[in-house]
């Protein structure tokens, strides 16, 4: 098993941040040949995806988002205000799981991995990679 854990800076409200270099140069360095990698992000106002960066959909996801859940009267905003940023994050999730064969990610072509703030800009954000090996 190898683990490790790297941080973000993020400099919007919602941020879509491409994070797949830094997890397949985790992947290389765990020297781990078959298995699979948990991605996992302690944190309860951002979120991963397994999707395509490209540039018009990189802003679709921001723009979906907002869409999707729009500033309302929650009750969680009587207390921190980010209630939206809790339920994007509740909706997306916080923590992916990808094989691995022959010591590389197991992807298709237009997954890579994006890490999605939806409460920015902080200025550490943690993600956890674990890579379990198959014995
Ligand atoms: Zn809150």
């Amino acid at each position: 098993m190898f683990q490790t854990t790297f941080a973000l800076k993020t400099n919007d409200k919602i941020e879509v941040i491409d994070i797949t270099k830094k997890i397949e140069e985790i992947v290389r360095k765990s020297k781990i040949e078959d298995g699979c990698c948990h991605i996992f992000l302690p944190h309860a106002t951002a979120g991963i995806i397994l999707n395509e960066n490209e540039k018009g959909l990189m802003e679709d996801y921001v723009k979906w988002l907002k869409e999707f859940f729009p500033k309302k009267e929650w009750k969680h905003n009587l207390i921190d205000n980010n209630a939206e940023a809790h339920l994007m994050s509740a909706f997306i999730g916080q923590s992916i799981l990808i094989p691995i064969k022959k010591n590389k990610l197991v992807r298709g072509t237009w997954q890579d991995i994006l890490f999605i703030e939806f409460d920015g800009p902080r200025s550490t954000r943690k993600v956890f990679v674990q890579i379990h090996a198959i014995i």
